[in-house]
C-alpha cells in the first residue's frame, strides 16, 4: 500500500506523459519552450484568472508574489501557525515579520475574526492557507482586508482544482500561489509552482522577477529578482497530466465520502464547509494518542504521515518571534492529534478497508 501512488498514476498515462517530455527533449527547448505559455494558458483559463505565471516552486510562487508588493523590513504580514513552513518562510526571507493568528477548530483554516484583532499599523497584508485542499473563508478575509488596505495571498499549494462558492482555488484573492511538487494534488516530476492575478502590472513585473528581474534589453536586467522558471519539460508532464484531473478530484472525493462514512464517531473526520469543494491533498483526521495509532496502523503495513507535527510558531527558525507553548492552542491540539490517511485518486476500497478497519480496532 502507498501514501501517495504516483507509480500507479504514471503508468496510466505514460503515453501522453512520456510523448509530453520527448517533444521538449527532442527540440531542446528547456528552458521556456513553447509548452510553458501553453500551460499558462491552459490553468489561466481553469482557474478564471487573467494572468498564469508558472515558476520553480510554489515556495518561488510566494516569494515572487510577495515581492511584488515591495515589502519593507518591519512590515507585519498576518499568516496562520498551521501550515508548511514555506507559507511563513517567505514573509521572513524578505525581512517582514510574520504574524500568526490562530485557526478555526473545524477547517483548520485561519480565523478571519482573528485576523482581525492582530491587525496593527504596521500590517501589509494577509497569507491565507487551504489547508489539506480546502479554501480558507474568503469572503470574510477579502472583507477584512478592504476595509484595513491590506493585499491578500492565497497559498493554494494544496487546493488547485478546489472551489469555494463556485469558484476555483487560485482565484480567490488579488494574488494566488499554487505547487505542482510531486506529492500534491496535481503535481509534476520535480518542483514546480504558478502565480495568478488579474493585474497586467503586477503580471509583468514577475515575469521579470522570475528571470533575474530581466527588461526589454538582455544584459540591462531593470530590478533584482531570481532563477525562477519553471522547467520546459515539468510543464510537459503537467500538460499530460492535466486534461485527468477533473476525474482525479471526483476519484479522491469519492474516496474521501468512504474514509469519513466508515471513520465517522471513531475519530475526528474533515469537516468540510458549506459550499466548499476540497481536492483532499491530504485526508486529515484528528485522533486520541495519535503517535500510537500511527505505530499501529505502520505495523500493519499501512504508511500514514503527520501533517504538521509542529506548528510554525514553536518551530526553531521562528523562535525569534518569542513565543510559547499555549500561544495558538487550537493549532497546538491539532498539531498532536492530526494524522494523514493514505489519499490517491487510485487507492481501492479493499485497501480502504484494510485502513479503516485498523483505526476502528485500534480504539476498540
Ligand atoms: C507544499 C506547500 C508549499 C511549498 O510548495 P513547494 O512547491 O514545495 O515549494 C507552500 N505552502 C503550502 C501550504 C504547501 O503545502
Amino acid at each position: 500500500m502507498r501514501f501517495i501512488d504516483l507509480q500507479t498514476q504514471y503508468l496510466k498515462y505514460k503515453e501522453e506523459i512520456d510523448s509530453q517530455m520527448k517533444d521538449v527533449i527532442s527540440n531542446t527547448s528547456f528552458i521556456m519552450g513553447p509548452k510553458i505559455g501553453e500551460l499558462e494558458s491552459l490553468l489561466a483559463d481553469y482557474v478564471g484568472i487573467k494572468h498564469a505565471i508558472s515558476c520553480a516552486s510554489g515556495t518561488d510562487a510566494l516569494l515572487l508574489a510577495l515581492m511584488t508588493y515591495d515589502i519593507q523590513p518591519g512590515d507585519e504580514i498576518i499568516t496562520t501557525p498551521f501550515t508548511f513552513i514555506a507559507t511563513a518562510e517567505v514573509i521572513s526571507f524578505l525581512k517582514a515579520k510574520p504574524v500568526f493568528v490562530e485557526i478555526k477548530e473545524k477547517s483548520y483554516n485561519i480565523d478571519p475574526q482573528k485576523i482581525r484583532e492582530a491587525i496593527t499599523p504596521q500590517t501589509r497584508g494577509i497569507i491565507a492557507v487551504d489547508i489539506f485542499g480546502q479554501c480558507a473563508n474568503y469572503d470574510e478575509i477579502n472583507k477584512i482586508a478592504e476595509e484595513n488596505n491590506l493585499f491578500v495571498i492565497e497559498d493554494a499549494a494544496q487546493s488547485f482544482g478546489a472551489e469555494y462558492k463556485g469558484r476555483k482555488a487560485c482565484s480567490l484573492t488579488d494574488m494566488t500561489c499554487t505547487s505542482f511538487f510531486p506529492a500534491k494534488p496535481l503535481g509534476c516530476f520535480g518542483d514546480g509552482g504558478m502565480i495568478f492575478t488579474n493585474d497586467d502590472e503586477k503580471a509583468t513585473k514577475l515575469e521579470s522577477l522570475r528571470v533575474h528581474g530581466k527588461g526589454t534589453h538582455k544584459y540591462d536586467n531593470i530590478q533584482i529578482g531570481l532563477n525562477g522558471r519553471l522547467d520546459t519539460l515539468q510543464a510537459a508532464v503537467l500538460l499530460a497530466k492535466f486534461p485527468h484531473y477533473e476525474e482525479e478530484i471526483a476519484a479522491r472525493n469519492k474516496i474521501a465520502d468512504l474514509y469519513t462514512e466508515q471513520l465517522k464517531g471513531h475519530v475526528i473526520t474533515p469537516h468540510i464547509c458549506e459550499n466548499n469543494l476540497s481536492v483532499y491533498a491530504q485526508y486529515s483526521i484528528k485522533a486520541k494518542d495519535r503517535d500510537n495509532l500511527q505505530k499501529h496502523l505502520n505495523a500493519k503495513g499501512i504508511p500514514t504521515a503527520v501533517h504538521y507535527p509542529r506548528p510554525l510558531h514553536l518551530q526553531t527558525a521562528f523562535s525569534f518571534l518569542g513565543h510559547k507553548e499555549g500561544d495558538f492552542p487550537i493549532a497546538e491540539e491539532v498539531s498532536n492529534e492530526i494524522i494523514s490517511l493514505p489519499m490517491h485518486p487510485f487507492l481501492n476500497e479493499a485497501d480502504q478497508k484494510i485502513i479503516t478497519d485498523e483505526i476502528i480496532s485500534f480504539y476498540s
